[in-house]
């Protein structure tokens, strides 16, 4: 794919986004965040060039290795949102600005201890687990109240919100079913626990329209800006 791709993708997936957004009235209530796993690092340097400042990665050790080669861009925001392994979480604690797949209190745990006082604290979301399949990732919904009252004591994070990762659906209407109970979660923890949580991590190239109807603040899109990742080649 051409760096001219790029920036034709950027212009259509920013306009989608705009579309959505009317639909629904929420102009400008949408971050767009830019997964660039697997892709290199020239890709993100143009990505930057046409104004994205906000990128998720997926694998620890290649997302340090970008991370320092574009160390110079300081306002560049990265987003950790691959399954996280214990001995890995002083790296991600040390070099990102926002996990958005913390699934366990152990992690969100390892992840405060470890976040250095010389950054603000780290902004996290709570993978909620909504569609309750044993396969997928992500905290049963009974877990969260207590998770997040444990949360507040550490004052090394930030609890930002939810990201959820629905089963694939590919009819608009079903994908909205899980966004919505994503939605409803938060407001409802909102209420119950008197907190201020105002992510809602949802959608990506398959079904961020739908998310957005029903609230999404943060969509994770890679195949729509990037072109499909080549997994035979890294992972
Ligand atoms: C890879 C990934 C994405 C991006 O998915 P696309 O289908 O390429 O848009 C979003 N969220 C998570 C958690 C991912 O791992």
């Amino acid at each position: 794919m051409s760096t001219n791709d790029i920036e034709a993708h950027f212009a259509s997936v920013k306009s989608a986004i705009q579309q959505a957004e009317a639909t629904c009235h929420r102009e400008e209530q949408v971050k767009l965040m830019a997964v660039s796993k697997t892709k290199p690092i020239e890709m993100i340097q143009k990505a930057y060039a046409l104004g994205q400042r906000d990128f998720g990665e997926n694998y620890v050790q290649e997302s340090l290795e970008k991370i320092q080669a574009l160390s110079d861009l300081k306002d560049i925001c990265w987003h950790f949102i691959g399954s996280i392994q214990s001995n890995k979480t002083r790296d991600i604690a040390t070099h990102f600005d926002w996990v958005h797949s913390v699934n366990r209190l152990k992690i969100a745990q390892r992840l405060n201890d470890q976040r250095p006082d010389s950054l603000p604290p780290l902004n996290i979301c709570l993978e909620l687990n909504i569609s309750n399949e044993s396969t997928k990732s992500g905290m049963p919904l009974k877990e969260l109240p207590s998770v997040i009252q444990h949360i507040a004591d550490m004052p090394r994070l930030t609890l930002r919100g939810l990201m959820v990762i629905p089963a694939p659906e590919t009819d608009p209407d079903r994908q909205r079913i899980p966004f919505h109970q994503a939605a409803n979660v938060m407001k409802q923890l909102n209420h119950e626990v008197s907190l201020d949580m105002d992510t809602l991590s949802m959608g990506t190239t398959a079904d961020y329209q739908a998310a957005i109807t029903e609230g999404a603040t943060i969509i994770r899109v890679g195949t729509a800006l990037f072109g499909p990742r080549d997994y035979s080649q890294q992972h």
